[in-house]
Order: C-alpha cells, then sequence, then structure tokens
C-alpha cells in the first residue's frame, strides 16, 4: 500500500496523498525513477489508493476489499498496466487501451493506466498517448514510470505532474563520464561497462567537439561531417547514446543560462560557457527540442548521413535570429 513508501520517498507520499485528500488529482503523472527500483509498485500503490472506495472515501488503509483483492491478482478491468512488448511499447498496445477505456466504468467512478518504462515509447505510440493526455476524460488517470525522463518527448512531460523519486545515488562527485553512464542505464553492469569502457570518453569528447564545430561554422558542419561525426558514430547505439551526450549538452547550457550551475559537463565548464555566451534561452530551448525529435527517429532504421543532415539544418533554424 501507498503507506509503505512513506519513509523512503517521503515528499511523493505526501504530494500523492494530499492530491486525493483534496480531490485535486492530475490526470497525468509521470513518476521519474532516479534509479529507485520499487518505482512500478509505487506506481501500483497509488492506483489503489485512488481506485478503492475505502482509502478514497475515509482515507482507510485498506487492501482488503474486492477492488484490493482484484487489482493484487491484476484482475481489475479499471486498472491497465503496460508494459513494453519486446523492445518498444506499440501503438496497438495504446489503441487497445483507448478501445477499453471508452466504455463506461462498471464499478467506480475512475479508471488508471500505468505505463511502465514509458521511455521506451516509440514516435507512434507517443503520438497516440499524447493525443489520450491531451483531451483528458472524467475519471481516467495516467500514470507514467520511466527510468530516463530524457528519453520522453518533451510534448508528454509537459502534459504530465513529474514526481521525481529520490535516488539513492548523489551524483554531484561523480566524474562526467559515470554522470553520463548513470544518464544513458539504470542498469548496473551497462554503467560499470559504459565507465570502464576507455573509448567512451573519447566519444564524449568528440560529441563536444562536433558541438564546437557547429556553432563555430554553422552550416558549414555539413561539409565536414562525415570526418567529425559519421565515421565516428556507426552504430545503432552509438549515435543514440552521442544524441543523448549532445542532449545533455544542451542541457547544462540551458541549467548555466537558469543559473542552476553546470550539472552533468562539469568536467568540461570552459565549453558549456562558451555556448551558454553565444545562445539565447530562445535558441538553446528550440535546438534541444530538434535534438529529442531526432533522437526518436534514431529508433527506426534512419539513414545515419540524412539524420545528421537534418541535424544541421534544423540546429540551424534554431540559430536564425
Ligand atoms: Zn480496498
Amino acid at each position: 500500500m501507498l503507506d509503505d513508501f512513506n519513509l523512503e520517498q517521503n515528499i511523493v507520499y505526501k504530494i500523492l496523498i494530499n492530491s486525493v485528500k483534496n480531490n485535486k488529482y492530475s490526470h497525468a503523472y509521470l513518476i521519474e525513477t532516479n534509479g529507485y527500483s520499487k518505482g512500478l509498485d509505487l506506481g501500483i500503490a497509488f492506483a489503489k489508493y485512488l481506485l478503492c472506495p475505502n482509502s478514497y472515501s475515509n482515507n482507510k488503509k485498506c487492501g482488503s476489499c474486492s477492488q484490493c483483492k482484484n487489482i493484487d491478482k491484476n484482475e481489475f478491468i479499471e486498472l491497465k498496466i503496460i508494459d513494453p512488448e519486446g523492445q518498444w511499447i506499440k501503438k496497438s498496445q495504446l489503441e487497445e487501451l483507448q478501445e477499453i477505456f471508452s466504455k463506461k466504468s462498471v464499478l467506480g467512478n475512475k479508471k488508471v493506466y500505468i505505463i511502465n518504462k514509458a521511455e521506451k515509447l516509440n514516435p507512434a505510440s507517443s503520438n497516440s498517448l499524447l493525443k489520450f493526455l491531451e483531451e483528458p476524460e472524467e475519471g481516467i488517470v495516467a500514470i507514467l514510470i520511466t527510468e530516463n525522463i530524457h528519453q520522453l518527448l518533451s510534448t508528454i512531460v509537459s502534459r504530465c505532474q513529474v514526481l521525481s523519486l529520490k535516488n539513492k545515488i548523489n551524483l554531484d562527485n561523480f566524474s562526467t563520464k559515470e554522470k553520463i553512464a548513470h544518464y544513458l542505464s539504470n542498469n548496473k553492469e551497462d554503467i560499470e561497462n559504459f565507465i570502464n569502457n576507455e573509448d567512451n570518453i573519447v566519444k564524449i569528447e568528440k560529441v563536444i567537439e562536433f558541438i564546437k564545430y557547429y556553432e563555430d561554422n554553422h552550416l558549414n558542419t555539413l561539409i565536414y561531417i562525415n570526418k567529425i561525426w559519421n565515421e565516428i558514430f556507426k552504430d545503432k547505439q552509438d549515435i543514440y547514446n552521442a544524441f543523448t551526450i549532445l542532449l545533455l549538452f544542451y542541457k547544462d547550457v540551458l541549467n548555466l543560462k537558469l543559473g542552476k550551475g553546470v550539472q552533468i559537463f562539469t568536467d568540461y565548464v570552459n565549453e558549456v560557457n562558451n555556448l551558454e555566451e553565444k545562445n539565447n534561452l530562445d535558441e538553446i530551448t528550440n535546438k534541444i527540442n530538434v535534438i529529442m525529435d531526432l533522437r526518436e527517429k534514431i529508433k527506426f532504421n534512419v539513414n545515419n548521413n540524412l539524420l545528421m543532415d537534418k541535424l544541421i539544418i534544423q540546429l540551424g533554424r534554431c540559430d536564425v535570429k
């Protein structure tokens, strides 16, 4: 039950409890796990809190009514949990959900759907979800759970109340490479592999060099793109990671612009400073959106040369004053 999280996730716990008590719950929550392993459990506990007639009406700590029991058995039709099917969450899964939820509620006045590993939404399912979020229906609550908020479309994030769970690890004193490893994955083995592979520091610096080159040369970067990018980042995972590093770098530029200081590229403060001076707030946020949108396309079989041409041209549009 939700009370189980009172100690470990006190802030989020209080926000959720109060939103229901005051009948001011959101139509959509986005729970950012930050490496906390019980994010899905928390999501289900909250769904139970919303759906159980006892905890809702008189704040009893239920768990034993027929609704609660059916939820435990995953047999409660007004709660749907979506997990990735294979590599991605598919559009058909979202369509099926909308079909089920379009029927009138049988048991109560609320329906909840949980999207677990929301970073696995692909462009098609992201768009389906976006339509669903844009026209919120009375009584339907979405709970998205993600290990990596940076992989979600900004348009989805902006429609959700974001709840950030407490991370066990404080990244403050980590190197840039270690921080990036934690942003790329929450899997311990993946993180260690990334940190231990010496090539990755080279790759991080190649991304920074690319950014510097682009910011100095703009569209002329197209001529040298093979040398400064295509010959270095070849397979899909490499390109995806490189785009994430690109994204994190511009986000750090934004952090600096907003007075929050450099958070990830702490080993490259001068480089972040230079870019912050060259870009105004609109330029930075537009560039972040361009990179996020194009990064989504990497999940499909996009041609690498074409992808980079698009990136440079679209970044160029952000720079037109
Ligand atoms: Zn109950």
